[in-house]
């Protein structure tokens, strides 16, 4: 029976509430210094080949950090101490390795907090709500959650009829991880390296560049909680570089993996081509894109559609994964949706997140900046596509997008089709007695499948969109936005293009971390070999 622990309960952060004067004078003093990271191999903090900076998207001539970048010969090391680490750890009680993760929780519960939330607000451009529910509960939630989970699993055994012992033991993978996290959830990167470990398994965990404060001070954190050297080892820099020590080593077991689907196709197709010169076949765990969809039905509620259209889209600037960017609305409900959405969109304030009245910051970089803008342009520029909401880009100070709405006439539409991962939001308004060719259009526009949406009253339509759109999103939600999912609560992950759907923060993803071993003990074995029917 799964001992269930309370999901960790969001801060306010409400004027003179006690966590809103933390999170400032965190901020101001993350704000006032540059934190030097280094890569840590075995315990040992080093320096790399080169150093690359950490700068505030949403100001982005303020450097917080620099970050060591990993050479050849520190992967190696790396590796060397992971594997070296794994002896000890994985011979560690399970309950002696939950603890580590335990203390980790409540640490972060508790004093961490304001010190990953600051961070993942400045580096990672996160108003304190996206933040506190990502840095400190998402994260809270993956180590006490995957803790039950574990034990829960643990318990399945086989049966023992008299004269004889089963069991089966759930050992690690023999090798390591190599856990590789995205830059835009900092409980991701944390979980992508906890959950293998947790099981036994030593990790390498190479950060997104952007994300490098955050996940550096997740480190910090697991070690402040006891976790031995060398079972994570923190290793920033160049993927080619990092990747090509990885692949190379004999003791690459696992890949734990959130991020694109190029990246991901990439890895996997590198680990096919080392595949003989493996111990062991390395389990691949992707999570990567989406084309996250909002489908409403005529009879769906107008104020909650629009919320969840906002919200859905346009928190941390549409750079969730789960972000809905694609929109199928009634024409006999569009007009009362447009007004009501463009009317809150103008309400919304954006800029630095250390002003705590802003709902967005900027976007994560550059390279994402000029991709988005990119798309808005294309909108601009043809005759199928209409901006009616936003449309400005200034990367003067930060790397700001409006949030922005596209109406489409042709909802194959680039913007309807491909990723863009920001705060854009393509609408294609539909004849209401097309309600049967939407839903199947929906399920055919994008290669992806990770989450979606469907609004109605009407308890038939809902009844027939989940039965037409099951293979069309790993997370599917019934009245409320497709963002948001919940450690315990809501499993996530999807399939298609969108990853192997291992279900982060359950225990179906910690399966794959684990290679169980059968024993059978026979009390008083047989002592001739002849069967009866020889006689
Ligand atoms: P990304 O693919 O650019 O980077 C992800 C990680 O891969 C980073 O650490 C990056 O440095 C690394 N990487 C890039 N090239 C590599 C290589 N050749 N070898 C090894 N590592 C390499 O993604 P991102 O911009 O950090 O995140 C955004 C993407 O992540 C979006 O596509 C989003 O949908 C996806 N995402 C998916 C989920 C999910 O649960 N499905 C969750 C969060 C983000």
């Amino acid at each position: 029976m799964l001992d269930a622990p309370k999901n960790e309960a969001i801060l306010a952060y409400s004027p003179g509430s006690p966590e809103r004067a933390e999170i400032e004078r965190a901020l101001a003093r993350q704000a006032a210094e540059v934190v030097q990271i280094p890569v840590v191999a075995g315990g040992r903090r080093l320096a790399g080949s080169a150093v690359q900076p950490v700068v505030a998207p949403h100001d982005h001539r303020h450097v917080l950090a620099h970050v060591q970048q990993a050479s050849g010969a520190q992967v190696a090391a790396a590796i060397h101490a992971a594997v070296d680490a794994q002896r000890d750890w994985s011979q560690w009680s399970f309950e002696d390795r939950a603890a580590v993760f335990l203390k980790a929780a409540d640490l972060l519960a508790g004093p961490w907090r304001a010190k990953l939330n600051a961070a993942t607000m400045l580096g990672q451009s996160k108003t304190v709500y996206q933040a506190e529910i990502d840095s400190a509960c998402e994260l809270i939630d993956f180590l006490r959650w995957n803790v039950a989970f574990a034990r829960e699993l643990q318990q399945h055994q086989p049966v023992s009829p008299s004269g004889m012992r089963n069991s089966l033991e759930y050992r690690p993978l023999e090798g390591f991880v190599y856990a590789v996290t995205p830059f835009n959830f900092t409980a991701i990167g944390g979980n992508l390296a906890c959950a293998p470990a947790l099981m036994g398994n030593p990790v390498i965990w190479k950060p997104a560049a952007t994300a490098a404060l955050s996940n550096y001070f997740v480190l910090e954190l697991l070690e402040a909680a006891g976790l031995p050297p060398g079972v994570i080892n923190f290793v920033p820099g160049d993927a080619q570089t990092v990747s090509a020590g990885v692949f190379a080593s004999p003791d690459f077991a696992g890949l734990h993996f959130t991020g694109s689907t190029a990246v991901f196709d990439a890895l996997w197709r590198t680990t096919a081509e080392h595949l003989p010169s493996y111990r062991n076949y390395p389990r691949l765990v992707g999570e990567t894109g989406g084309k996250d969809f909002v489908l409403a039905h005529p009879s769906a509620d107008v104020a909650a559609l629009s919320t969840a259209l906002l919200r859905g889209a346009f928190e941390y600037q549409g750079q969730k994964c789960s972000a809905a960017s694609r929109a199928y609305v009634p024409a006999s409900l569009w007009p009362a949706v447009k007004a009501r959405l463009t009317d809150d969109l103008a309400t919304v304030k954006m800029g630095d997140v250390a002003d705590l009245r802003n709902f967005m910051g900027a976007v994560i970089d550059r390279k994402a900046f000029d991709r988005i803008a990119g798309y808005i342009k294309l909108a601009k520029e043809s005759d199928g596509a209409q901006i009616v909401a936003g449309g400005q880009c200034d990367d003067r100070t930060g790397y700001f997008i409006q949030p922005t709405v596209i109406e489409v006439t042709d909802p194959n539409f680039v913007t309807m089709r491909e990723e863009i991962f920001g705060p854009v939001l393509s609408v294609y308004v539909y004849a209401d007695q097309y309600w049967p060719d939407v839903l199947k259009l929906v399920d055919s526009t994008s290669p992806y499948a990770l989450t979606g949406a469907v609004f109605a009253q009407e308890r038939a339509a809902v009844v027939e969109a989940s039965a037409t759109l099951r293979f069309s999103a790993g997370n599917f939600y019934i009245n409320d936005k497709p963002t948001g999912a919940v450690v315990g609560q809501q499993p996530f992950g999807g399939a298609r293009r969108s990853g192997t759907n291992d279900k982060a923060g359950s225990a179906l993803n910690l399966m794959r971390w684990i290679s169980p071993r059968t024993v059978k003990e026979t009390y008083v074995p047989a002592s001739a070999y002849p069967y009866p029917h020889m006689r």
